[in-house]
């Protein structure tokens, strides 16, 4: 697995986390058994296409070759696609302050 889902935040995450405080902050949910997958900072609103990586606060998913899997039902949520992760829609759920 290139990203286990609870490896040891690196500096780079630290930083992240540190900024985002008082942006918006979504969890992504899984839709079909509504397991947390994401705590995400994101920018504008409208539906979540592209998670792009450098937003991910907290990943719980497990990934499979380019898929990002939900770590319970094993439902693809995304594909990753280099810099972020293109969602598929309807497959999870967002909870944030923008909604
Ligand atoms: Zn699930």
């Amino acid at each position: 697995m290139p990203y286990p889902p609870f490896a040891k935040p690196s500096i780079f995450t630290i930083i992240a986390q540190v900024n985002s405080i008082s942006k918006a902050m979504f969890v992504v949910k899984c839709a079909k058994c509504k397991t947390k997958l994401l705590k995400y900072r994101k920018v504008g609103k409208g539906k979540l296409l592209r998670c792009w990586k450098d937003r991910i606060v907290e990943d719980y998913t497990s990934k499979e070759g380019s898929f990002m899997k939900c770590p319970k039902c094993d439902e693809i949520v995304g594909v990753d696609a280099g810099a972020f992760f293109k969602m598929r829609q309807g497959r999870f759920t967002t909870h944030g302050s923008y909604e």
